[in-house]
């Protein structure tokens, strides 16, 4: 055989056997893609089963809505809870399904709807003062999260919102605070006749008594005034709680307010060689002629003035409880839209691992002043409620053993706006007036 053809018939070979290796290779790939497609696809399906029962495990009701604000997931306990079935609620607008209400019966507004709010601003919104009106018209009071998912473009994809029935714990909560306020009410009048004899008794001019009697009588006058005041605090703070404190709101100027209140408290501070000072002076825009001639920066706001005594009383008592020299200095500013208040001492200050507990009920900070200055821990959660009340809003700045400052904020109104009101007032007033004479 000439070696041409040889050369040629072994390439050719070489060529099969390469082709041959090639489809093998080609079949085995394709066995072992599809083979892992079929894997996938079971790992898959098997993920898949687990996420349904964990879902149907969580007693939370959960509820996944698409970018068109349409129910794509509806776990079991949220079928429980509304009373709609999974196959109705899927694929029908949220709002047609989940009715949220206000505390006051009417539809949520818009500005407070969590699931909107969700979509709006593309963060969690929380709410565990609101109702679900169900399938059937029973209304249960909800704690609601609705948190965004977010795809990879960082657009909304969706809302996944987990909520639960807490009509249990409200309706628990509520006769707790009814205890709370009916025992506190029913001891503080005892407690107020004791404290009106012990005072009788230590009058020169009622009683003879030694000095010895006098000095036990004395810490007995003191206790029974801790006491009084206890009541009276965890009265206020039950209603405070469930929103029963009494408030007329007004419209008030809160610089007089507060001056005045600088003039009044001034008495209790003294006692302990403090000096008061009060500033008053703005940012704000326009500054109004206040009295006769003299030029004063007016901060009008509407609130219930007693409850605003009550607010900057509790400051400053606190300020001067805690204050051993110095002073204590109220003041106030503002803006356009807010009056500032602010109360600042010259004491021991607070530990910076107890401010964010502040405000919390019957929360102390634990030391040595606070252990021998008596306190029930409920003046600042009564202040921060009476000025959430009125959409405001108070913190605290603190450095230990330089002092404390208090902040208070409270939404302005324009003098215009105030005058008009004042008129109004005293329109209502007059005519008031008239048809009762
Ligand atoms: P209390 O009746 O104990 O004063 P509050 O609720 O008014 O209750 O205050 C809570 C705690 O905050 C106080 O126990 C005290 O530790 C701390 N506190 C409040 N105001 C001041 C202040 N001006 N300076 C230092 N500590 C303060």
């Amino acid at each position: 055989m000439k070696p041409v053809y040889i050369i040629a018939g072994s390439g050719i070979v070489f060529f099969l056997v390469l082709l041959t290796v090639f489809l093998l290779v080609r079949r085995k790939r394709k066995k072992t893609l599809s083979s892992s497609s079929v894997q996938d696809n079971s790992k898959l399906e098997s993920e898949r089963n687990k996420s349904d029962l964990i879902l149907a495990s969580i007693d939370d009701a959960v509820i996944v809505l698409d970018e068109n604000k349409a129910i794509s997931l509806f776990n079991p306990a949220a079928a429980k809870m509304t009373g709609w079935a999974k196959d109705e609620a899927t694929g029908l607008d949220y709002r047609a399904v989940i009715k949220l209400l206000d505390d006051k019966n009417e539809p949520v507004p818009l500005a407070n709807e969590p699931f909107l709010l969700t979509y709006q601003n593309e963060t969690t919104t929380h709410n565990n003062a609101i109702f679900l009106q169900t399938k059937s018209g029973e209304v249960i009071s909800l704690d609601i999260t609705v948190s965004p998912f977010i795809s990879h473009d960082l657009s909304v994809k969706g809302v996944v919102a987990v909520f639960r029935d807490v009509s249990q714990q409200k309706k628990e909560e509520a006769q707790r605070a009814d205890f709370i306020s009916t025992a506190s009410h029913e001891m503080r009048t005892p407690v107020a006749a004791i404290e009106g004899y012990l005072a009788l008794a230590l009058n020169s001019k009622v009683c003879a008594i030694d000095e010895k009697a006098r000095a036990f009588l004395l810490k007995a006058h003191e206790s029974t005034e801790h006491l009084g005041n206890l009541f009276q605090d965890l009265l206020t703070s039950s209603k405070a709680e469930d929103g029963r404190l009494t408030n007329h709101p007004e419209i008030v100027e809160l610089g007089g307010l507060v001056e005045s209140l600088s003039n009044d408290l001034k008495f209790s501070a003294d006692k302990k060689s403090l000096a008061v000072e009060f500033s008053l002076g703005g940012t704000g825009k326009g500054v109004e002629v206040h009295g006769a001639g003299v030029l004063k920066p007016l901060y009008y706001s509407v609130v219930d003035p007693e409850r605003i005594r009550e607010v900057v009383t509790n400051l400053f008592d606190n300020a001067v409880k805690y204050t051993d020299s110095g002073k204590v200095s109220l003041s106030i500013t503002g803006n356009d839209d807010v009056v500032q208040i602010r109360i600042a001492d010259t004491g021991h200050g607070i530990p910076a691992a107890d401010i964010p507990h502040l405000f919390q009920k019957f929360y102390r900070v634990d030391n040595s002043a606070t252990r021998t200055i008596g306190g029930t821990g409920l003046g600042l959660f009564i202040c921060r409620k009476i000025v959430e009340m009125y959409g405001g809003k108070i913190w605290l700045e603190s450095q230990l053993d330089k002092g404390t400052t208090f902040f208070i904020h409270l939404p302005r109104t324009s003098t215009l706006e105030a005058q008009n009101m004042l008129q109004q007032q005293s329109t209502t007033t007059h005519t008031t007036g008239v048809a009762v004479s």
